[in-house]
């Protein structure tokens, strides 16, 4: 029987379809009533599946209908935070990535013991705020979009901040600030063929710390504005090829080191987030392990995917030549996990 790619239609739905279509595949948007106009109008699926809601009951009868068609979920960020880690870790449809990743990327120490293995440089972590002696970000936890961070100088200044913050209730985690621009790499590693790609690259368009330096210093103090990191687009990036062996390395490192997870570790596509400082480091604040929403500058392919691939290939088609052949090697077992 054929298999069918099914996503959850939002972040980035369109170009994981368009891709599954490219490859030959039908496709299933599962979509939220009322949600459903661009999956509509930007034709990438074969059959949308309208639920009201994406609760347990909800999802338990989209499954029924996806196992009947032999349907293939791919996640993305939105797919994540809709059913929550410990639901898609219960899914029984297929699902293409190794769900057990979900924990070590969801899970703040996890996830800093698993990037720590693997030799990447982290922002220091300071356990309390009388150890803060460099600029500080606080970050709250939660998918908060990053509303509520603050920069904090000393103990004198997070206790300041933190008593007038009305996240103050949430837990939170005090690291240093670094100083450079971010850079989302996208890359995507193949358990067939056991080789690392690095498809692309994007930064984020955050509102309103992007705003913020449009106007006047002394206009920013005065007006008391609370910074926040909300993603509300992205930006194609090209790096310095002279960084492009560093980039590689980290990537193969973080695949290596997730052997800590368990046997099938890491694979399909993942970003690793970092700030890239006047030394030419990257520091690494986060790791995505799964298709993150600045791919979707690249759904004709990227310079780096061009280089590599004599068709249009984005991140989503890249899952769907993966899962393709799976299937034709036999293998499909190895990348539903
Ligand atoms: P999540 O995916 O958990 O919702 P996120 O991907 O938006 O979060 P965060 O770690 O919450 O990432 O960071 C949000 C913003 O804060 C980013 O723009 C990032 O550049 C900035 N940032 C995070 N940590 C640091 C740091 N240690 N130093 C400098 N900037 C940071």
């Amino acid at each position: 029987m054929d298999y069918v790619i099914a996503t959850i239609a939002s972040h980035s739905a369109l170009q994981i379809l368009k891709g599954a279509r490219d490859e030959g595949f039908k496709t299933i948007a599962i979509c939220k009533g009322g949600k459903e106009k661009p999956y509509k109008l930007f034709d990438v699926a074969d059959e949308i599946i309208l639920v009201d809601d994406f609760s347990l009951e909800s999802f338990n009868a989209v499954e029924i209908r996806l196992k009947e068609k032999n349907a293939i979920l791919i996640p993305h960020g939105s797919f994540v935070s809709y059913l929550g880690t410990e639901r898609c870790t219960q899914l029984s449809t297929l699902y293409y990535g190794n769900k057990a990743v979900l924990e070590w990327e969801s899970n703040r120490v996890k996830e800093r013991v698993w990037l720590e293995k693997a030799g990447l440089q982290l922002p220091r972590q300071f356990d309390s705020a009388e150890e803060i002696d460099c600029p500080a970000i606080v970050k709250f936890h939660g998918a908060l979009g990053g509303r509520g961070y603050f920069i904090a100088k000393d103990a004198a200044d997070f206790k300041a901040k933190i008593a007038k913050s009305v996240y103050k209730n949430r837990s939170y985690v005090i690291q240093e600030y670094i100083v450079g621009v971010p850079v989302y790499i996208h890359y995507f590693y193949s358990p067939l063929t056991k080789e690392l790609e690095v498809m692309s690259f994007d930064r984020r368009y955050e509102t309103n710390v992007d705003s913020i330096g449009r106007i006047h210093t002394t206009d920013q103090a005065q007006l008391n504005v609370d910074v926040s990191y909300v993603v509300v687009g992205n930006t194609p990036l090209v790096i310095r090829e002279s960084l492009l062996s560093k980039v590689i390395e980290m990537g193969e490192n973080i695949v290596a080191a997730s052997m800590i997870i368990n046997e099938h570790g890491l694979f399909g596509p993942f970003c690793l987030e970092t700030i890239l400082t006047p030394n030419q480091e990257f520091i690494v604040f986060e790791i995505s392990a799964r298709i993150v929403a600045g791919t979707n500058l690249f759904i004709n392919g990227s310079p780096y995917t061009d280089l590599k691939y004599s068709a249009p290939m984005s991140t989503g088609r890249r899952i769907a030549v993966d899962i393709k052949q799976a299937i034709e090697q036999n293998r499909l077992h190895e990348v539903l996990h």
